[in-house]
């Protein structure tokens, strides 16, 4: 029977478990220790019952870009599926900060001092606060989010100061053309420098790239969900 033919709930199960076997054999080949990588499947622009379908094969980890669409699908399953951990992956506006503590675990985008003002006054309102991990524009590429690699430095020691322990790594989304190799190396580098431990890098084109180079979270989607219209 060819995949076309296999029910929705199967493609779906059976995508993660493909990618599950990707991540087990790139962390050996790494020579990391087991389950030192969690999966990130990034549910944005799919139905609500295409996070259903991978929930029940045990995926926890979901990623989506806007706070809106993760406000609609994330609440309500939240009390059968315990253990949920809702990621946002997508640039946020500080108009949007509040929503986005109250609906997020990670919050994986912080990038701009007003941005740490407004997630850390909405923290203290909340009475709450995700874990926040800074992205760095690596290929200092002008239409991609992330503070830029000659800021980092600095803008990661205001934001530890400010958020101390809530802030626990770094995340990059290196330039498509580019191999992501370099920039996946200098990600790592900075987040050791500064004492961090999650690295959020490496997507369905290249995250066993990003696990040789220390990943330790992934973020995939369409390997997952298949290919999304409009791709975004
Ligand atoms: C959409 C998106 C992903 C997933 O991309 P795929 O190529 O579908 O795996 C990962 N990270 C971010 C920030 C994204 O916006």
């Amino acid at each position: 029977m060819s995949d076309a033919t296999l029910p929705e709930t199967a493609s779906i199960a059976v995508q993660l478990a493909r990618v599950q076997a990707r991540i087990a054999a790139a962390v050996v080949a790494a020579g990391r220790p087991a389950d030192c990588v969690q999966l990130v499947a990034v549910s944005k622009t799919y139905p609500a019952s295409d996070v259903l379908q991978a929930l029940h094969t045990g995926q926890r980890h979901f990623g989506e870009n806007r706070v809106q669409e993760a406000a609609q699908k994330f609440p309500a399953l939240r009390d059968t599926y315990p253990g949920i951990r809702l990621h946002i992956i997508g640039g946020l506006q500080t108009n949007k900060a509040a929503d986005a503590v109250r609906v997020a675990d990670v919050i994986e985008t912080l990038d701009r001092p007003k941005l740490l003002d407004a997630l850390s006054l909405a923290a203290d309102r909340g009475g709450r606060c995700p874990e926040l991990l800074v992205q760095v524009n690596v290929g200092d590429e002008s239409q991609k989010a992330g503070v830029s690699r000659a800021d980092a430095d600095g803008f990661i020691r205001i934001c530890v100061a400010r958020m101390g322990g809530r802030v626990t790594g770094l995340m990059c989304i290196p330039p498509a053309a580019d191999d992501p190799g370099p920039h996946f190396a200098w990600l790592a580098s900075c987040a050791a420098h500064h004492g961090l431990l999650e690295l959020s890098m490496g997507m369905s084109a290249d995250f066993e790239a990003a696990i040789q180079y220390g990943a330790t979270h992934v973020r995939v989607g369409s390997a997952i969900f298949g290919a999304r219209v409009p791709p975004l």
